[in-house]
C-alpha cells in the first residue's frame, strides 16, 4: 500500500509508508538544517496554559533560545481549573490549597529548562467542560470573555516586547479546549490590532510582528513517522489505533480537531529534547512521567523527526516555503 504524503513540501520527502519503512524514514541530511544565530531576534509563543508551552514547540524555543534569541512564553490563563494528576506526597497539599500557586512555580521552572522568559496574560482557566449536555463555562474564565478585553494585555505585550515572529494555535485550538480556541482568537486579533495605531491607542506604540505561526505538533506525518519507527524498532506505540483509523479512511483528518493546514517550516532542534523533557517534567501535577508524552523515546525522535512544524499563515516579509528558520525573511 501506497499513501502519498498529503505534504509534498519537501524534495523527496515521504513518510509513514507501511511497506517499505525501513528506507522511507530515513532523515535527509539536507532537511536538518541548524538553527542560525540568532542575536537581536525576539520570538512570542501564545500558550492557553502553563504545561502547553512544554508540549508544544517547546525544544524549538530552546533552540532559539540558545542561538541567542529572545524567547517568551506568554500563557493566556494560569491553569487555575487543571487536574491533580502527578502531585508527589510533599505537594498534594500545595496543590489542593493552591493549585495555580504550585503552577507557578512549576511554570517557572520549566522555563529555566527552556531558556526562555515568561508572563502571565492573567485570564481565569474555563476549564475543560465534560458531560451532555455540556455545562455552561464559569462565570468570567477566559473563553467567556469578549475578544477586545481578552486580547488587550497581549496587545500591550506585543507593543512592549516587539517580537519579529508570534507562534500560536490553529483556528480549532490544535487541541479543542475553550481556552486553546479563545487563545487562537486573541493571538490573531493581537497580531492584527498591535499593528494599527488607531486600536487599543492607550496600550503603547504600534508594532508589526512580522510573522505569524500556527503549531503542527499534531501533523499526521509525523505522528505516522513516529508510529512506524517505534513499531520498526519494536517499541509499543501510543498511536496505533489513531494511525490504523487514519489509513483506513486517508480521507478524513487523523485527528478530528486539526484543522488541515500544510507544514511551511521545521526547526531542527534535537539537541534540546531533553530540555523539553526537563521542562515537561517540571509540570509535574500535570503530566506523568509514565505517560503518553514520554511514550516516544527521545532517541526515536532524534533519529526520525529531529523538527517541531509549523505552518506560516501570515508573513509581512518575503518568506518563501518551505523554511527551515521561523525568521526566515528577517535576516
Ligand atoms: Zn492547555
Amino acid at each position: 500500500m501506497f499513501i502519498p504524503t498529503s505534504l509534498g513540501l519537501f524534495a523527496g520527502r515521504q513518510t509513514g509508508r507501511p511497506d517499505g519503512i525501513e528506507e522511507q524514514l530515513i532523515v535527509e541530511e539536507s532537511r536538518v538544517v541548524p538553527v542560525p544565530p540568532s542575536e537581536g531576534f525576539r520570538l512570542l509563543a501564545v500558550h492557553a496554559h502553563p504545561d502547553d508551552e512544554s508540549s508544544k514547540g517547546a525544544a524549538m524555543m530552546a533552540a532559539y533560545a540558545h542561538a541567542g534569541a529572545r524567547v517568551m512564553v506568554a500563557s493566556c490563563t494560569g491553569g487555575e481549573r487543571g487536574d491533580i494528576l502527578n502531585a508527589s506526597a510533599g505537594e498534594l497539599a500545595h496543590a489542593h490549597r493552591d493549585l495555580a500557586g504550585l503552577r507557578r512555580k512549576e511554570m517557572a521552572e520549566a522555563a529555566a529548562a527552556l531558556g526562555i522568559e515568561h508572563r502571565w496574560i492573567g485570564f481565569v482557566d474555563s476549564g475543560l467542560p465534560q458531560g451532555d449536555p455540556l455545562p455552561p463555562l464559569p462565570f468570567g474564565s477566559f473563553a467567556t470573555q469578549s475578544l477586545e478585553r481578552a486580547a488587550a494585555p497581549l496587545v500591550k505585550l506585543i507593543r512592549e516586547f516587539r517580537p519579529q515572529v508570534m507562534t500560536t494555535y490553529d483556528e480549532n485550538g490544535g487541541y479543542p479546549h475553550p481556552d486553546h480556541i479563545m487563545t487562537h482568537r486573541v493571538s490573531v486579533e493581537a497580531f492584527e490590532a498591535a499593528a494599527d495605531p488607531a486600536r487599543y491607542p492607550e496600550l503603547g506604540e504600534p508594532w508589526e510582528v512580522s510573522k505569524l505561526y500556527y503549531d503542527r505538533a499534531f501533523s499526521p506525518d509525523r505522528i505516522r513517522t513516529l508510529h512506524y519507527a517505534m513499531v520498526e524498532n519494536g517499541i509499543d506505540s501510543p498511536y496505533e489505533e489513531r494511525v490504523k483509523a487514519f489509513e483506513a479512511h486517508p480521507d478524513e483528518e487523523m485527528f478530528r480537531w486539526v484543522s488541515p493546514h500544510e507544514t511551511t517550516t521545521q526547526i531542527a532542534c534535537s539537541d534540546f529534547f531533553e530540555a523539553r523533557d526537563r521542562a515537561l517534567v517540571a509540570h509535574r501535577t500535570q503530566i506523568d512521567p509514565e505517560g503518553f508524552f514520554f511514550a516516544v523515546p527521545t532517541w526515536v525522535y532524534e533519529k526520525y523527526w529531529p523538527w517541531e512544524d509549523y505552518t506560516l499563515v501570515t508573513s509581512r516579509v518575503e518568506a518563501p516555503t518551505p523554511e527551515t528558520d521561523l525568521f526566515a525573511g528577517l535576516r
